[in-house]
């Protein structure tokens, strides 16, 4: 009955809005084209694609991983009522299964090499952070740290933009991609030498996100299940031993800035630390670039 009376009030506000105001877009006083966007990769090419052409939104919490975060339904709404909603693909944010995002607005940036997705098997569940247990069984999503894989995201963040800017902002973006595929191509590139130095050398991971590094750069590679945060128990170290027994690895790769503690615990066993970050969420400090570089240099120092 509540409702019955206060429909008529709903479309008498609706008739006061002024004419001009497209129902179609987001806009906000800014005036400027909305851009919701899956991950910090995607953030940081469509703020560097668009300039001030365009305002992007990465609404995910800096302590979650993008991948598993659940938004709550104001940040769904925010996401539905996007310009241009630029998602990872290869099954990234698991909370678009739930919900329906409006077709014509979402631009899936992985699409070109969907055919090359890897497929994990039998992953077992565990957690990090406040998202609760996950498992990493299905798509590797990490799709970004095969430079060529991120190349072509960036591409498909260009032309989306290109879709919603002012004609003469078309140039400035195309312009821009040009010189952030340059510097994703000399990272690339710097990464095949290191790979072929490496030569299949056994590595282990501390998280189970690079599927894509690894077989871009022809990494022999196992991973364990730990957060760079969390010091390895007995049972972790355990864990590791097993995979060292048939792969004599040398060097962890962590996704993150490890603890002191485990480093130490780490050499003890005769195992070296570097940090190799996927950067899905917003760097503590410096961008995306620069965190890329950094990794690479982390792997050009362990691997000279
Ligand atoms: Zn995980």
């Amino acid at each position: 009955m509540k409702a019955l009376l206060t429909l008529p009030l709903l479309l008498l506000i609706a008739g006061c809005k002024p004419a001009s105001e497209s129902p179609q877009t987001s806009t906000t006083k800014s005036g400027k084209p909305q851009v919701y966007v899956a991950n910090y990769p995607l953030k940081y090419f469509a703020e560097r694609l668009g300039g001030d052409s365009v305002e992007v939104h990465f609404p995910a919490p800096a302590d979650e991983d993008p991948a598993f975060w659940q938004p709550d339904d104001d940040t769904i709404a925010k996401y539905q009522a996007a310009d241009l909603i630029l998602m990872n693909g290869a099954s990234y944010s698991k909370w678009v299964d739930h919900t329906t995002l409006p077709d014509e607005k979402v631009v899936n940036t992985s699409s070109a090499f969907s055919k090359d997705f890897i497929e994990i098997k039998n992953a077992t569940t565990h957690s990090h952070g406040p998202g609760g247990e996950h498992s990493h069984s299905g798509t590797a999503f990490t799709t970004w740290i095969d430079f060529q894989q991120a190349i072509l995201q960036a591409k498909e963040v260009s032309t989306a933009l290109q879709t919603i800017v002012a004609t003469e902002a078309k140039a400035e973006i195309e312009q821009r991609l040009s010189e952030l595929e340059k510097e994703l191509t000399s990272l690339d590139n710097r990464l095949l030498v290191v790979g072929k130095k490496i030569a299949q050398a056994p590595l282990v991971a501390s998280h189970p996100v690079y599927h894509y590094l690894a077989r871009r750069y022809d990494l022999n590679l196992k991973s364990v299940l730990w957060e760079p945060e969390t010091v390895p128990d007995d049972k972790a170290m355990e864990d590791l031993k097993s995979i060292l027994s048939t792969h004599a690895a040398q060097w962890m790769i962590w996704e993150g800035e490890p603890a002191q503690e485990s480093v130490a615990k780490l050499k003890a066993i005769g195992l070296k630390s570097l940090v190799f970050s996927p950067c899905g969420n917003v760097p503590d400090k410096g961008d995306f670039l620069s965190v890329m570089k950094a990794n690479v240099e982390a792997l050009e120092t362990a691997f000279p």
